[in-house]
This record gives C-alpha cells, sequence and structure tokens, in this order.
C-alpha cells in the first residue's frame, strides 16, 4: 500500500535536505506517494500567502507531513508559519530524541533523552501589545488543561517506550503562577503513572546539569519557550542541530521536521546535513507502521557515520549533502 504524505521543502536548505531525504526513502522499500506544498518565503513568491490553505487541508486529509525548515522574519513581517501549522491543527506535542550518532564526535558519549515540550501556548500565544509608548507587555499563558495534555503525552510516552525518569522543567520559584500551574498539572498526572519516576527541576540549573552530566536525564517535559531553547542546547551535546529529529503530534496529525532552521549561511550549496531531517523521517516511518523501512533507513544511516569517510561539513567532512545522501542509498542495496 503506497502511503499519501505532505511534503513542504520550506526555505532555506529546506528543499536541500526534504530532497535528499526523498530519495533515500525512495529506496527504502516504502511505497509514498508525496503531496507537495510551500510554505513561508517560497509561498509568499508563489502565492502571496505564507501557509496556503491548500497545504493545511493536505495535512488534514493525509494525516501525516514531513517538513522542511521555514523562514520567520525577526521582529516584523509574517507571524510564524511554524507556531501557526502547530496551532491551527492542535499539534499540542513537540517530541525530539536526542541521542549520540556512531562515528559522530561530540563531548559526551552517553545522551540519550527525550524532549517533550508543549506547542501550543506559552510566550509563543504571540499576545504582545504596547501598554504605552516604551512598554511592551507579552502574555505568558499557560492553562491547566494544555499543561495536563502534554504531561500525559510524556507519561504514555515513557510507558509505551520503557524510559523510566521524567523531569519537570520550570521557573516556578519566580513565574509561581504560571509555571506553578504547569507544574501542578504534571504532578496530578505523575500520580496516576506511579511506575515511571518523576522529579522536577528550575530550568537556568537543568540547563547546568545538562552540559555537565547529560545522561543524568531521561524525559524532559517542559513548557513551550524552554522546550525550544533547551531543544537547541541538548542537539548541542549530541552533534549539533544537523543531527536532531523532530515530530509535532496533535490528535490523529502528525507533522515531522527536524529541530535545526533553514541555515541561511549554507543555503543553496549543497553542503548542509540531511541527518536531522532523515532521523524525521525514521520517526515518521514508525508512526507509519513501516519499522522495517524506518530500520533500514536507520542503519544505513548509522553505517556511514560510522565509516567516517563521507560526511558533511558540520560533522568535519567534505561531502556535500547529495553525495551524504547517495551513500546512504548505496549501503541500503
Ligand atoms: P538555524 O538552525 O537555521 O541555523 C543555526 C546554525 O546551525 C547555522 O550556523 C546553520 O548553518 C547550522 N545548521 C542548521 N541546520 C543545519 C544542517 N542541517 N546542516 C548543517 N548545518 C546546519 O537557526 P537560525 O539561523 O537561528 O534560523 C534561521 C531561520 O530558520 C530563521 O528564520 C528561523 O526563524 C528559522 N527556523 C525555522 C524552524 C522551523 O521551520 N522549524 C526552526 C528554527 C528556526
Amino acid at each position: 500500500m503506497s502511503h499519501v504524505i505532505t511534503l513542504i521543502p520550506g526555505d532555506g536548505i529546506g528543499p536541500e535536505v526534504t530532497e535528499a531525504v526523498v530519495h533515500i526513502l525512495a529506496a527504502s522499500g516504502v511505497a509514498i506517494e508525496w503531496d507537495r506544498h510551500d510554505a513561508g518565503a517560497t509561498a509568499v513568491e508563489r502565492t502571496g500567502r505564507t501557509l496556503p490553505a491548500a497545504l493545511i487541508d493536505s495535512i488534514v486529509r493525509n494525516t501525516v507531513a514531513l517538513k522542511g525548515p521555514v523562514t520567520t522574519p525577526i521582529g516584523e513581517g509574517f507571524a510564524s508559519v511554524n507556531v501557526e501549522i502547530r496551532k491551527t491543527l492542535n499539534l499540542y506535542a513537540n517530541l525530539r530524541p536526542v541521542a549520540n550518532l556512531p562515528g559522530v564526535d561530540s563531548r559526551f558519549q552517553d545522551v540519550n533523552l527525550v524532549i517533550v515540550r508543549e506547542n501550543t501556548e506559552d510566550l509563543y500565544a504571540g499576545l504582545e501589545h504596547v501598554v504605552v509608548p516604551g512598554v511592551v507587555e507579552s502574555l505568558k499563558i499557560i492553562t491547566a488543561r494544555a499543561s495536563t495534555r502534554i504531561a500525559e503525552f510524556a507519561f504514555d510516552y515513557a510507558r509505551r517506550f520503557s524510559r523510566r525518569k521524567i523531569a519537570a522543567i520550570h521557573k516556578a520559584n519566580i513565574m509561581k503562577m504560571s509555571d506553578g500551574l504547569f507544574l501542578e498539572s504534571a504532578r496530578s498526572v505523575a500520580s496516576r503513572f506511579l511506575d515511571i519516576a518523576y522529579e522536577e527541576r528550575i530550568v537556568d540549573a537543568a540547563c547546568m546539569h545538562l552540559v555537565m552530566r547529560p545522561e543524568q536525564f531521561d524525559v524532559l517535559l517542559l513548557p513551550n519557550l524552554y522546550g525550544d531553547i533547551v531543544s537547541d542546547l541538548a542537539a548541542g551535546l549530541v552533534g549539533g542541530l544537523g543531527v536532531v529529529p523532530g515530530a509535532n503530534l496533535g490528535e490523529g496529525l502528525a507533522v515531522f521536521e527536524a529541530v535545526h532552521g533553514t541555515a541561511p549561511d549554507i543555503a543553496g550549496r549543497n553542503v548542509a546535513n540531511p541527518t536531522a531531517l532523515l532521523l524525521s523521517a525514521v520517526l515518521m516511518l514508525h508512526h507509519l507502521g513501516e519499522a522495517r523501512a524506518a530500520d533500514r533507513v536507520r542503519d544505513a544511516l548509522h553505517g556511514v557515520l560510522s565509516a567516517r569517510a563521507i560526511r558533511t561539513r558540520d560533522l568535519g567532512g567534505t561531502a556535500s549533502t547529495t553525495e551524504f545522501a547517495d551513500a546512504i542509498v548505496r549501503a541500503m542495496a
């Protein structure tokens, strides 16, 4: 049976890394029909809109999407397409497994943690206004409903994938009401999952512990903003943004995308590392019930990385995006 999947190449290095992943998946033995749609700057040029309605319709119809990164201008212009997609489709959980890869050097060797980030509220509600000239207010929205839902997701995930411990990350010593509510919700869910250990860490201390002894962490449960920041920090523990995958999950809908952005500094030069999007696609294959193809792709990727001969520049090599993708395809033959 062929899977119909929405493909969003995106901006910057997006089209390069998505093309590489499409090429590799075509060799993995799984039948996929891609339903391609533009978003972001590319969509504005072609349709005048950053998030065309046809794209949302496509994800709702196909229920699964693979997405490249999309540009969000800082401090002006259109709202974040990423935030819009997550909010419109109610993709409330952002899942980011962060683990060492064979052959990828990093300061640590025993990192194997999973970041579960709330995806719909917090300071990402986008509610900002000028109170008086020179004073701006930005509203941090935390609800019991969304906090409970993401905590349930994290505990369910831990149970399903045999994870032992969840650390809720917060700053409730300062934001006593908002982060306090997040913690209260997490505690209430934890009391229903007594087989999973539960602890709480203040976000600044958690960051220090992450860069000193990351192996002590298992599943991290975070509100939106801390989740965003800690995800990039955690990516740095295992080799950088080029190697960390992600998934945005909601009720019956899933959008898989790498943690990294459009990397304008290297876009259009065929040097980006497609590993992060490829590992996102491996998560997608598991989601689709294609475990064999997922394992094939992962094993081929691990084989190429372990051999250390063909790697992209971010990992210390000289291979182009397409040379790296071709090597993975050959490793699957
Ligand atoms: P970035 O992730 O694009 O780049 C940060 C650094 O990591 C750069 O030096 C870049 O070259 C490097 N890098 C990132 N991905 C790489 C890869 N696959 N291979 C090799 N090197 C890689 O972060 P940024 O520069 O802060 O953001 C650029 C743009 O991307 C912004 O418009 C931002 O809003 C957007 N963005 C989009 C998403 C998304 O669509 N999900 C996520 C983050 C940032």
